[in-house]
């Protein structure tokens, strides 16, 4: 078998250029006479990498001077004990829940403050995003939170809440660097980068500057601290090497590609081939409300459980993987980010034409 389309939320595709790069610099990156994998964190040779990872990302984001990147080992269930331990200060914050991630960042951050839940889709199984024009934000709160895209559920903030003056905590693993963030308009947006960006074991925090303090959470581990990664350029201890120096590999990609804004028109356009899809089949159904729908996880149905199963076990022998949807949802989920081709989407289009054809009474 070659390549197959891989629909999976993460760890996901990766560009084909970006992989076989990496197959080129296996043995001998640079003609240094090593792998990236077995070289020290503290040679020039890394320092290069994590030097232009961070400024290739600072380019296709825009990145103004006064936020910091970090790379931080421990990926999305790190970041959601790090945002509490490092920003809470009065001891209070807004958490906003639109599925799994935000549910789970809200339970992480009530063992070390008090959390207001100040909106929910709770009530129609987090299908939509609920209204943040007029939040009842707590005025003692020190930050409001956010899952931008929700990974299992599909759907994505399109307009990003009004936090009246408070800082926005972004998790934005399941949509970063698929269209260009406003870094501005957030105090930190945060990422595990298995989804959309390289191989698991890291994430990617950018934080305004005066967010990083000293005067944090006693408790807060050295690892997990903010101001001791950004003071050591995340090199406090060994960060995770092989996979910033993937990630800076797709940042070129990227770049290649015609940057961020091409990515999204990229995305728009090829998501739409699916949810027009959905929206003119009679077997199968999207399961999130139009406006709220994420450009890169796809949910769907076909409201008989079986039937569902057999799809997702027909798709994969014809070579379209991890279709099954979240284990808390059920159902079909296709998981199309940067690195997945329109053709892939296609691909997966003409496959449930043909399964919605032969399963027509
Ligand atoms: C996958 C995911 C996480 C969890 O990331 P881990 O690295 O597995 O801890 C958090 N948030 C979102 C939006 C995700 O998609």
């Amino acid at each position: 078998m070659g390549r197959v389309y891989n629909f999976s939320a993460g760890p996901a595709m990766l560009p084909v250029e970006v992989l076989e790069e990496a197959a080129r610099d296996m043995l001998d990156y640079h003609g240094c006479g090593q792998s990236v994998m077995e070289m020290s964190h503290r040679s020039a040779e890394f320092k290069a990498i994590i030097e232009e990872a961070e400024k290739d990302l600072r380019d296709l984001l825009s990145v103004p001077e006064n936020y910091k990147v970090l790379f931080m080992q421990g990926g999305g269930n790190q970041q959601f004990a790090a945002v509490p331990l490092n920003l809470m200060k009065n001891g209070v914050a807004d958490y906003i829940l639109t599925g799994q991630w935000a549910k789970k960042a809200a339970k992480e951050a009530e063992k070390y403050g008090e959390v207001h839940v100040i909106a929910s889709s709770a009530d129609k199984t987090f299908s939509y995003i609920p209204d943040c024009s007029d939040l009842p934000v707590s005025p003692d709160a020190d930050y409001v939170y956010i899952c931008e895209n929700n990974t299992i559920y599909g759907t994505k903030f399109h307009k990003l809440p009004d936090t009246k003056g408070k800082p926005l905590v972004a998790d934005v693993s399941s949509c970063f660097l698929s269209e260009k963030h406003d870094v501005e308009k957030y105090g930190i947006l945060w990422g595990g980068v298995q989804k959309n960006v390289g191989p698991a074991g890291c994430g990617i925090v950018i934080i305004r500057d005066d967010l990083i303090r000293e005067d944090i959470n006693p408790m807060t581990p050295t690892i997990m601290n903010y101001k001791v990664t950004a003071d050591n350029g995340s090199l406090y201890n060994t960060p995770p090497c092989y996979v910033i120096y993937i990630c800076g590999l797709v940042f070129k990609w990227l770049k290649k590609m015609g940057g961020l804004d091409e990515m999204h028109r990229r995305n728009v356009e090829k998501a739409k081939v699916l949810y027009d899809f959905l929206d003119a089949s009679s077997l199968f159904k999207g399961t999130v409300e139009p406006d709220s729908r994420s450009l890169m996880n796809v949910p769907f149905v076909t409201g008989d459980k079986d039937l569902d199963a057999a799809f997702v076990k027909e798709a994969a022998a014809a070579g379209l993987i991890n279709l099954k949807g979240h284990r808390t949802v059920g159902g079909m989920r296709a998981s199309i980010y940067n690195a997945m081709p329109k053709e892939g989407v296609e691909t997966l289009v003409r496959f449930m034409e043909a399964f919605e054809a032969k399963h027509k009474a």
